[in-house]
């Protein structure tokens, strides 16, 4: 609550040489701690025992260590893990673990709430409450981590994750805390991940994705369109909508093409919304012929509105009419449907919004 003190975990990995200095404590002292709390996820000042006792004491009258409080785990028939975290200020955030081929994906938040107001995600129901911390999305990864440790998923590749940021909130609106917890993941002393394990997953504000691109990150995206066209994608998505289609396309684009890599568009399919097949053929006019693939996402429905899936055989004649353009395009069924846990399902139980 107002007590709280700031975060050691939100510290960019160049800052920790300050604190040591600060401290009248020499440089390595500062590497030791930056590799406690980001490469070891320690989440207690008695973990840090290479450390001089006193200097532990001020530190931990001086900073918070930890800032989430686990409070429910589930898990899905599937295997899919959904985790409910508590946070200093009372608000909650939720992350999942999901079981793929060879590895687990780690689908993190980036914000208390959302301000795009999608109309078929359940993070948009109550509006945008505040940015996470660079700490706090760290502290996700590292706690997912630990689980996956404790309780490995065989023949999912054991240990070995990549992160996604589709859990709740905008990333590219909450752009410093995003920018800072890359830092911090691709960091050798850090997380020490690799720029591929890592996706950022957008609904593409102009603004977010121009920062993006001149910020260069190397990370993988997916642009969630939900609208090959800018009036109905307005309709479902009035935020990110303001951005005509074609440019946040255009500025995709140029973001995979400096990152080298193929850029995702994400495309929730919703019955008599964007299960047309006029649709499909605007999309795959605009994507034919570039650096794309294409996610289709059957939509989880919400319960508390007419949207829902369509049929199947509706969801396989989109995916046809892009295939014959030359667009590769997947239909991905998203994890953890039975707990709430899927896309854009995250935190409806909890708070009935
Ligand atoms: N704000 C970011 C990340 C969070 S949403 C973004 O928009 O990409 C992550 C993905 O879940 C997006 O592709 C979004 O379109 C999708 N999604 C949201 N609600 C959904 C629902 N009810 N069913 C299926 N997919 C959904």
């Amino acid at each position: 609550m107002s007590e709280s003190k700031p975060l050691l975990r939100s510290l960019v990995p160049a800052a920790f040489a300050g604190v040591s200095a600060a401290a009248g404590q020499p440089r390595y002292r500062g590497d030791q701690l930056r590799h406690w709390v980001h490469g070891r996820g320690a989440l207690a000042w008695d973990a840090m025992t290479n450390l001089p006792r006193a200097w532990r004491d001020d530190l931990a009258a001086a900073w918070d260590l930890a800032a989430l409080e686990p409070e429910a785990r589930q898990v899905s028939a599937d295997g899919t893990r959904k985790f409910l975290f508590r946070l200093r200020d009372g608000h909650h955030v939720e992350s999942v673990i999901i079981p793929m081929a060879h590895h687990a994906t780690f689908c993190v938040s980036s914000q208390v709430g959302c301000a795009m107001a999608c109309r078929f995600c359940a993070t948009a129901r109550g509006g945008l409450v505040r940015d996470l911390e660079p700490g706090e999305i760290i502290e996700q990864i590292q706690r997912l981590e630990a689980d996956l440790v404790a309780v490995p998923m065989p023949g999912h590749g054991e240990r070995s994750f990549n992160v996604v940021f589709m859990g709740m909130g905008e990333p590219l609106d909450a752009w410093d805390p995003l920018a800072a917890a890359l830092a911090i993941m691709t960091d050798p002393d850090g997380l020490g991940m690799s720029k591929r394990r890592i996706q950022i997953s957008t609904s593409g504000p102009r603004e977010g994705l121009a920062r993006l691109l001149a910020a260069a990150p190397g990370v993988g995206l997916t642009l969630s369109l939900g609208g090959a066209d800018d009036e109905s994608r307005r309709r479902l998505m009035p935020v990110p909508g303001r951005t005509p289609v074609a440019e946040a396309v255009d500025l995709a684009e140029r973001y995979g093409r400096a990152a080298g890599r193929r850029v995702t568009v994400a495309w929730v399919l919703i019955e008599g919304r964007t299960d047309g097949l006029q649709q499909a053929r605007t999309l795959a006019r605009l994507l034919a012929g570039r650096p794309f693939k294409v996610n289709l996402i059957p939509m989880n429905p919400l319960h508390d509105d007419d949207l829902d899936r369509p049929a199947r055989e509706r969801t396989l004649a989109f995916q046809q009419v892009l295939t014959d353009a030359g667009v590769a395009a997947f239909i991905r069924e998203s994890g953890g449907r039975d707990i709430d846990a899927a896309c854009g399902q995250l935190r409806r139980r909890r708070t009935g919004a």
